[in-house]
């Protein structure tokens, strides 16, 4: 039976990665994202080409009714693995940082992790076999300053997957996380290259990751190789965070 599996924020950068790596590997994906159609419909020929199955689905993971109504499309679908991997930032300092700048980042890294595994949980369950993988961040692991409410909420998402790592375990659940270094995306792209240079002198391998790089670990936590890891949280940044 063909596995299916849920990336959210599937459309660019890491996410794409993750979903063409996946179903690469004979999954069927159903990816998340929020509004970029044309980078979507990239992702879907891309996976075509090479053969694999890949579903799009438009929804705001920041927004209750669209996870919701994403939820019952897949409620009769056994889901094998979710992966939370939409994020945005918001950045600015703590005092001058709209409500809605902390809103929006806790919703869409945060609430929206707790949303979705609530709505998708329960064929895991049923099924007593599962893999979630969360894509956490350094500064949810050291804090950033500018970055108060993205580092809260990845350090709140890396305390999720830790939490719900022990409750389901029993039911032969895995929860793992996943954080990311500087990985070359549109993010990264776009900072200004002396700024770039000036980052890559900081990592101990002395360059930016690819993205590939990140999605070959969620693979593995998602492959049968990865039966006793839980809990764990695993970093893929080139030692900038050890
Ligand atoms: P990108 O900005 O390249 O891509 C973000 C993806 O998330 C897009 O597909 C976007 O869709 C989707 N997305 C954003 N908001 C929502 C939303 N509300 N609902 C649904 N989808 C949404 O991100 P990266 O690939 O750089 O990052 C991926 C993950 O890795 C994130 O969790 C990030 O925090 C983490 N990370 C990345 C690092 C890096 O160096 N790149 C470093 C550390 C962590 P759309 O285009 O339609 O908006």
């Amino acid at each position: 039976m063909t596995e299916t599996v849920i990336v959210t924020g599937g459309s660019r950068g890491i996410g794409r990665s993750i979903v063409e790596l996946l179903a690469g590997e004979g999954y069927r994906v159903r990816f998340l994202y929020r509004s970029n159609d044309g980078a979507a419909r990239a992702v879907l020929a891309a996976v075509a080409s090479a053969g694999g199955e890949a579903y799009a689905h438009r929804c705001d993971v920041a927004d209750a009714a669209n996870v919701e109504a994403f939820c019952e499309l897949v409620a009769d679908e056994p889901i094998y693995g979710l992966v939370h991997n939409a994020a945005v930032i918001w950045d600015g300092h703590f005092l001058l940082m709209a409500p809605e700048a902390w809103e929006v980042v806790m919703q869409t890294v945060m609430t929206a992790a707790y949303r979705l595994t609530r709505g998708c949980l329960r064929p895991m369950l049923r099924a007593g076999r599962g893999r979630i993988v969360a894509v956490g961040s350094l500064s949810g692991m050291l804090g950033h300053a500018g970055q108060v409410n993205y580092s809260t909420a990845k350090g709140g998402l890396h305390a999720f997957a830790k939490a719900l790592a022990r409750e389901v375990g029993r039911y032969r659940i895995t929860v793992n996380t996943v954080v990311p270094g500087w990985i070359m995306t549109d993010l990264v792209a776009a900072m200004p290259e002396a700024k770039r240079r000036e980052a890559e002198r900081e990592i101990p391998l002395g360059r930016m990751g690819a993205p590939l790089e990140v999605a070959r670990v969620v693979s593995f936590l998602l492959s049968e190789q990865a039966s006793y890891i839980t809990g764990a949280t695993i970093r893929v940044d080139g030692g900038v965070g050890a």
